[in-house]
């Protein structure tokens, strides 16, 4: 639904679940991975923000319109468990988390076709 992916895309965070490495991202950026859904550190991280984490599904799903709840369930057991290990790690005062559909709905990454979720350390 409302998808924006060419045809062959491909898709540098399905290269990553499958054990592929890029100038960006390494499976060594793995922090958490449950059946469904992986958590790895950002290959960039906001200003002033350290410690950023993504959390995908483990299938490729270009947004949140079309995740089904299995894959969306998983990935937010895995986000309150980034933001658990976040707290306890950094001891920020709070946790946000984030996730864009569509280049109106504040696409970061226009290259980047595949539905992801930002966890940041909030101080
Ligand atoms: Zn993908």
């Amino acid at each position: 639904m409302h998808n924006h992916e060419p045809v062959g895309y491909d898709c540098p965070f399905c290269f990553l679940l499958a054990g592929g490495e890029t100038a960006l991202d390494s499976p060594r950026d793995v922090v958490f991975r449950s059946e469904r859904a992986t958590a790895f550190t950002a290959a960039r991280w906001w200003p002033n923000n350290h410690g950023h984490v993504l959390v995908i599904p483990n299938a490729h799903y270009e947004n949140l319109y079309d995740l089904p709840s299995e894959y969306g369930h998983a990935v937010h057991d895995v986000i309150r468990e980034v933001a658990v290990a976040m707290r306890a790690t950094y001891g920020c005062d709070g946790v946000s988390t984030r996730q864009h559909n569509e280049p109106a709905g504040g696409w970061v990454y226009t290259d980047l076709l595949r539905d992801y979720f930002d966890s940041l350390p909030s101080t």
